[in-house]
């Protein structure tokens, strides 16, 4: 598709407004070093070229509101439209974020306030911790939230030796990036050969020098660790802290609350969990819940209620890690969280794990007599196949993930996690139908088959998408960003 800016014509425009009949005060209120020296780049179109442009675009693209998704560790589940709508009130969206709080300033934004602080509650609630921030902007960023936290508290005691943090090679890639963001040396744990992580190798590496434990729970294989609660008691047996990666909080919401099990920390991802929607990479946001003793450390500001039931913003926490994000977070991403919590409430819950449980489950059940399963147990939210039969014949999971696009579905994430060969990740995630979730199977299976009859078929796909296979190597080494 040629780039918008190829489109149009010099002077055509989208609208056409009448020639201003009034005195025009901004050409001269802005000092002229900050005025514009030529025309800005915008591209010149008429409406009905912008609206084809973009229509087009988009339907080049797959997303969950016109495919199945199931791209695992990443919960593209169907988001409620309502949450769209009601995030989206005037009421909120216009507030400027230094509205005044308090009765004598006029008190103009306690329903935004209250909606927060009712998020946060709730999301402790169903953690299991004594108080939650919504500041972190995404996963990640609870992850470094969280670990920071463990750095002050640890200090705060005057134990300054523990720089490790152990990431047992189940867990998701951005553990032991967040360790070194906080300034920790990340230190491997391997797994058992249940998927499990290994006791003895976890004994193994704790010390003094140990700060805490990121336990990604369900773990990348889709498995909820049999030995939990035992590898957190040796961990604070150790003096360390543990964490609970929860951003698939999808896999046990309503049935476990990581606070319970006895982590020490945990952070959701609104945007897989709570149903705000994700594609291109954001905003998010990656609420953080933390046991009694790590309160002290949480990140200001935070949202207090007084006792006349007023909200507001209070600052004077000593021993906080300080500030995460600007103001409090990405407002309206949490909004759309509020609404859901509220929509599904506690029950709404428990149905949602039990949905997400069941539908991988019966995926992996249908699927195993075609894919090898390296691990052969149950899954919690997402299952992990491997192409390795498949690869014998010359068809690796990248070829099967090219071939389901050319049928209409996403492809799954592939070749992660790391410890297990050509892995294929699926997530069906809990708002599918079983029409649906045959439907991909069956492509699956029938994918298996011609792997064994035609395998160059397979090789062949995509053969319906706008672009075939890249030469991945040229895209890294030589990236042409624009073609202006
Ligand atoms: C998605 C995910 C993350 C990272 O979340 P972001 O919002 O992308 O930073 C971390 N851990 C797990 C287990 C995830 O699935």
């Amino acid at each position: 598709m040629e780039l918008i800016f190829k489109l149009g014509a010099p002077g055509r425009r989208g609208v056409t407004l009448p020639k201003c009949d009034v005195p025009r005060h901004s050409d001269n209120d802005l000092p002229a070093t900050l005025r514009r020296s030529a025309p800005a780049g915008l591209p010149e179109v008429s409406e009905l070229e912008a609206v084809r442009h973009f229509t087009l675009l988009s339907r080049q693209n797959m997303g969950v509101d016109t495919h199945f998704y199931p791209l695992g560790s990443c919960t593209m589940k169907y988001n409620p439209k309502i949450n769209e709508r009601l995030s989206a009130l005037p009421g909120f969206t216009d507030q400027h974020p230094l509205l005044p709080q308090l009765p004598e300033g006029g008190a103009l934004c306690q329903g935004s306030l209250e909606a927060l602080y009712e998020t946060e509650r709730l999301l402790s609630d169903l953690m299991g911790f004594a108080a939650t921030t919504l500041q972190p902007m995404a996963g990640a960023n609870g992850e470094l939230t969280a670990i920071t936290m463990f750095a002050a508290y640890h200090k705060s005691r005057g134990d300054e030796r523990r720089r490790i943090m152990l990431v047992p090679d189940a867990a998701h890639g951005t553990n032991p990036a967040s360790a070194a963001m906080a300034g920790f040396e990340s230190r491997d744990i391997p797994s058992n050969p249940e998927g499990d992580v290994d006791l003895e190798g976890l004994q193994a590496m704790l010390g003094p020098e140990v700060a805490g434990i990121m336990l990604t729970c369900p773990n990348t294989l889709g498995f909820f660790d049999h030995n939990v609660v035992k590898v957190i008691e040796m961990v604070h047996q150790a003096g360390a802290l543990a964490y609970c990666d929860g951003a698939n909080f999808n896999a046990i919401v309503g049935r476990v609350r990581p606070g319970d099990l006895g982590f020490d920390a945990m952070h959701v991802n609104v945007h897989k969990t709570f149903s705000t929607p994700h594609g291109g990479g954001g905003p998010g946001a990656g609420p953080v819940g933390v046991c009694e003793r790590l309160v002290p450390f949480l990140p200001k500001s935070r949202i207090v209620k007084d006792a006349d039931g007023t909200y507001r913003l209070e600052y004077n926490y000593p021993q906080s890690i300080g500030y995460i994000a600007p103001f409090y977070g990405n407002f309206s991403v949490l909004l759309r969280t509020y609404v859901y919590l509220l929509m599904c409430g506690r029950e709404g819950f428990r149905r949602i794990s039990e949905n997400a449980v069941l539908n991988a489950n019966y995926l992996r059940e249908r699927l195993a007599p075609y894919y090898e399963q390296k691990y052969q147990r149950s899954c919690m939210h997402e299952c992990v196949l491997s192409a390795s039969r498949q690869s014998a014949k010359g068809v690796r999971a990248l070829d099967i993930a090219k071939a389901l696009l050319d049928v209409g579905f996403h492809a799954p994430t592939i070749y992660f996690p790391l410890i297990v060969p050509e892995a294929m990740m699926i997530e069906p995630t809990e708002t599918e139908s079983k029409a649906t979730i045959d439907a991909f199977c069956e492509v699956m299976i029938a994918i298996a088959k011609a792997v064994e009859t035609d395998p160059d078929s397979v090789k062949r796909s995509p053969q319906t998408m706008p672009i075939g296979r890249m030469d991945e190597v040229a895209a890294a080494r030589n990236p042409v960003l624009a073609s202006l």
